[in-house]
Order: C-alpha cells, then sequence, then structure tokens
C-alpha cells in the first residue's frame, strides 16, 4: 500500500509540475494579451483623437476660407492703389503676407481633413530628394547648413505619389534646418533593404534617413510630436501640422515614420517605404 501511495504521490507531483508550467505558459500568454490590448486601446484613443481634430479643422477651414478670400480681395485693390504714404504700404503689405500665411494654414488644414486620393506611379527617391532640396535649398544656405547626401546606387523604385512625398522631405528637411539656427550638418541617406538587396527578390524595403546636428527632441516631448497642433516654435512660426501631416501621408503609403534623438545630438528622422506591399510592386 506504502509503495502504491508513493507511486500516487510522484504522479501528482509530476502533474503539479506541468499544471504549474501550463499555468505560467497562460500568464505569460495573458500578459501578452493584455500589452497587446493596452496598445490597440491607446491606438483607438489616438485614430478618434484624430478624427475629431480633423473634423474640427475641417469645419473651422471652411468657414475661414470665404471671409478670407474677401479679405485677399481688399487687399490687392489697396495694393493697387497709388499712395505716397509709405506707412500705408507697408502695412497693406504686412496685411497681404498676413492674409497669405493664414490661406496657406487653411488649405492644409482642408488638405488634412479631406486628401485627394493618391496618385502613385514608380519613382526613384533619390531623384524626389535632390528635387525637394532644391525647394528648399536657399533655407538651407541662408541658415548656414551643409548638405551631405548619401544616397544608395541602385535603388528600387516605390510607387508613390510624388508630390505628397515631396511634400514630407521638404517638411522634415525644413524641420531640420530650423532645428540648427546656427546652421550644421544635415545628412540624407537612402538604402535598400530585405532580401532585395541580397539579390534574392522578393520583398523588402526603401528607407530614407535624414539626419541633423540640432539640439534634439526633449523626452517629454517625443511621443507628442505627431499630434496636430503640437509644436515648441514660437507663434506664427509653428502650426504644429507639419508631422501629424507627414505621418498621414506615409500611413496612406503603407509605410512609416520614425525620429529618433542620435547619440551624436539632434534627429535621425527614418521614412520607411515597403515594397512588399502588392500596390507598391
Ligand atoms: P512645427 O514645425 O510647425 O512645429 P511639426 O509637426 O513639424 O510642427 O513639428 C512638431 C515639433 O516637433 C516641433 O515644434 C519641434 O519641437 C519638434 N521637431 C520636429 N523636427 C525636429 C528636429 N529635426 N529637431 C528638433 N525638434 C524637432
Amino acid at each position: 500500500e506504502r509503495i502504491h501511495t508513493e507511486q500516487q504521490l510522484r504522479e501528482t507531483n509530476a502533474n503539479l509540475v506541468a499544471t504549474r508550467a501550463d499555468l505560467q505558459e497562460s500568464f505569460r500568454d495573458l500578459e501578452q494579451a493584455h500589452g497587446e490590448l493596452r496598445s490597440t486601446q491607446s491606438q483607438l484613443v489616438e485614430a478618434a483623437k484624430m478624427e475629431t481634430v480633423g473634423r474640427l479643422a475641417a469645419g473651422v477651414a471652411h468657414e475661414v476660407k470665404n471671409p478670407l478670400m474677401t479679405l485677399s480681395l481688399g487687399v490687392d485693390y489697396f495694393l493697387n492703389r497709388d499712395t505716397d504714404d509709405g506707412d500705408e504700404a507697408v502695412l497693406v503689405q504686412d496685411m497681404k503676407e498676413a492674409v497669405r500665411r493664414a490661406t496657406k494654414i487653411i488649405n492644409i488644414l482642408l488638405d488634412y481633413a479631406r486628401p485627394r486620393p493618391l496618385q502613385r506611379v514608380l519613382s526613384n527617391l533619390n531623384t524626389l530628394i535632390e528635387d525637394s532640396l532644391t525647394l528648399v535649398r536657399q533655407q538651407l544656405n541662408k541658415g548656414h547648413v551643409t548638405v551631405r547626401c548619401e544616397l544608395a546606387e541602385r535603388l528600387p523604385a516605390v510607387r508613390l505619389d510624388r508630390s505628397r512625398i515631396e511634400h514630407v522631405l521638404v517638411n522634415l528637411l525644413s524641420n531640420a534646418q530650423q532645428a540648427m539656427p546656427a546652421g550644421g550638418t544635415l545628412t540624407i541617406r537612402t538604402a535598400a533593404s530585405g532580401p532585395i538587396r541580397n539579390g534574392t527578390g522578393g520583398p523588402g524595403f526603401v528607407t530614407v534617413e535624414i539626419e541633423d546636428t540640432g539640439d534634439g527632441i526633449a523626452p517629454e516631448h517625443l511621443e507628442k510630436i505627431f499630434e496636430p497642433f503640437f509644436t515648441t516654435k514660437p507663434a506664427g512660426q509653428g502650426t504644429g501640422l507639419g508631422l501629424s501631416i507627414v505621418r498621414k501621408i506615409m500611413e496612406t503609403h503603407g509605410g512609416s515614420i520614425q525620429l529618433h534623438n542620435r547619440e551624436a545630438g539632434g534627429i535621425r528622422a527614418v521614412l520607411k517605404f515597403n515594397l512588399n506591399e502588392k500596390e507598391q510592386l
């Protein structure tokens, strides 16, 4: 009987050990599921917030667009009148500039809320980078920024909307310049990664990196930079819409954008264009 009881005890013990391992595994699964739920929840909250902001912005933009048009016509009328009064001329010029800036922001907002469909064509990102650099060349030169291009030689073409991606690049280049008010170095790098690079064909991705030597982003701001209207720039200089629009454009392309603080100082912005999405091949 004793041997039998010992045998039973051993079996029970073995069962307990197995149950314990099962429980531990279930616990790990639960923890993982919990983590996933939390991140999905915060993504949903973020998406709902963006939608509300988008709708609000579109409503306001629509209402403000027409009065701005009237103001713009009025300012043009005064601009076309001959006047000897220098002060008056300066004032009207300032008004013209203010109306131009307000109209630009309204158009950005309307575009943000109701973007037109993408017009994708197979494009070479290196060429787009050079075109975008031409657009900001004057701003870079004036800001004493040295540009270093490290563009990959045989970059696979990506199916993208050129004017939208140019908008992305110009925004990032311009942010980089503004982050280096005393001048600095801007490095632009392109690369193809994944199996394509190994010559095996198949899916992969193309990355564009834009690095600056500015002061970087305070850790407490890092998670806010993609929120619409978040800006650390003085009023009149930043709208806080740049990065949120950039992210939206990258997402509609099935790609992504990340900003990191570099160890050497400054920011590295990484754009990733997936080549494995069917519509991009
Ligand atoms: P804006 O440029 O109008 O402020 P953005 O959405 O483009 O709006 O940027 C939001 C904020 O992110 C900026 O105000 C700035 O604080 C930070 N930021 C963006 N790019 C950089 C950069 N290259 N270096 C440092 N800070 C940056």
